[in-house]
């Protein structure tokens, strides 16, 4: 891929501002859970090395644009300081006052900017604001995969003004995943992809389509390709308004369906879990997981696979009783030899839950990111750096 990759640039006496996305989940004023902080120490650590002055930027949740810190403290980004100080063993100033005519950003090695969005002009991408960031550094490195989908000034405007810009190895290593497994697949390739409707990922399936050798649906998107295969799926989450694209889908690539799931009477984490097959489904059944014998035939299909892209639960994972589908298709990803990739919000929740995090070959940080690029679309942080590059 044409960009200019953080690694080959020599940042010797150099003022580095490096986007991060460290938008973390905070408790009671502190960070509940660090692994952005965490993922984006390498980054740090290698710029440490020899450039003067390190600035380290991102977003935290969504404050009012136009709006000091000050008088939205939750949003501060203070927690996250303190954190990564702890995690570096170093005291990181978080510098509230940068924008503007005298921009002292203190001759610290380490700094990092108070939150980006309460900036004004930040979420329109303005150019005024784009140059003041880009004013602060020699060279710009974005390293936010997860923020990569958004033209704002800070992951986009500011790489269109820097001197340099490029990215860094967190972004360039999603990147990479992303290419390996999509743009020169080694095949087989396989995509699972789950989770609860049709509509909501009708472009991400539309491009596996086109990508893949096989596409295994799951989760309610599994019950619209059941009904357009003309089973009765009862009671089950379903839209039949996509049955025709649902069946153009099934023309295009081979999608295999599960021949048994577990059924309910209610949407309950308690209600009577029942196995059936497809062809036996009564009218008031729920249809909440994929069942054993379509388990194991598609955990044949992933262990047969040289590429794996998986998003989205086989079921409602959640439930315990219905989580077995998702559990057993997690469990043949990791024992995959396969290079698999894995991302999105429920998927990143189940791989934590069924503790395979160490056995998926990457799992991407980026929710909305992931899903764009898996859609085919270019994300516009990225263009922007391609077109610097
Ligand atoms: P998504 O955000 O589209 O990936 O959807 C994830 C959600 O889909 C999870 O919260 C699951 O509980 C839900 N889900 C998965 N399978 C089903 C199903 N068969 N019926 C209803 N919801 C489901």
């Amino acid at each position: 891929m044409t960009f200019l990759r953080m690694s080959e640039l020599d940042l010797t006496n150099k003022r580095v501002l490096i986007r991060e996305d460290l938008n973390v989940p905070l408790a009671a004023g502190e960070v509940s859970n660090d692994t952005r902080i965490r993922a984006a120490l390498p980054t740090l650590a290698r710029a440490l090395e020899t450039a003067s002055q390190v600035i380290v930027m991102s977003h935290l949740g969504r404050p009012s644009e136009g709006v000091a810190v000050a008088e939205q403290p939750e949003f501060s980004l203070a927690p996250v300081a303190r954190q990564l100080s702890q995690l570096l063993n170093r005291e990181i100033p978080l510098i509230s006052d940068y924008l503007g005519g005298s921009m002292d950003i203190g001759s610290e090695r380490l700094v990092m900017l108070e939150n980006v969005r309460v900036n004004l002009g930040e979420k329109s991408n303005n150019a005024g604001l784009a140059k003041a960031y880009a004013k602060l550094c020699d060279v710009f490195v974005m390293d936010a995969f997860g923020t990569a989908h958004r033209a704002q000034a800070s992951t986009h405007g500011v790489a269109e003004f820097a001197r340099t810009a490029c990215a860094g190895p967190l972004l360039a290593g999603e990147l990479d995943a992303l290419e390996r497994s999509l743009a020169s697949p080694e095949r087989p390739m396989l995509a699972i992809v789950g989770g609860a409707k049709v509509s909501s990922k009708l472009e991400v399936l539309n491009n596996l389509a086109g990508i893949v050798d096989q596409l295994i649906v799951g989760g309610g998107i599994a019950n619209t390709f059941l009904l357009a295969k003309g089973f009765n799926i009862g009671q089950s989450l379903c839209e039949p308004g996509l049955v025709a694209t649902a069946t153009a889908l099934m023309a295009r690539t081979h999608i295999p369906l599960p021949t048994d799931v577990v059924v309910a009477k209610s949407f309950r984490g308690d209600a009577e879990a029942t196995v059936k097959s497809v062809a036996d489904l009564a009218d008031d059944d729920l249809i909440l997981d994929i069942g054993p014998e379509s388990c194991e035939s598609l955990a044949v299909l992933i262990g047969e696979s040289s590429t794996l892209l998986w998003n989205g639960p086989m079921g409602v994972f959640e439930f315990d009783r219905f989580a077995g589908g998702t559990r057993r298709l997690a469990r043949a990803i990791a024992d995959s030899r396969g290079f698999s990739l894995a991302g999105g919000g429920e998927t990143i929740a189940a791989i934590d839950k069924f503790g395979i995090t160490e056995s998926v070959s990457y799992i991407s940080t980026g929710g909305g990111a992931f899903l764009e690029y898996v859609q085919g679309i270019e994300l516009p942080a990225v263009a922007m750096l391609k077109s610097r590059g």
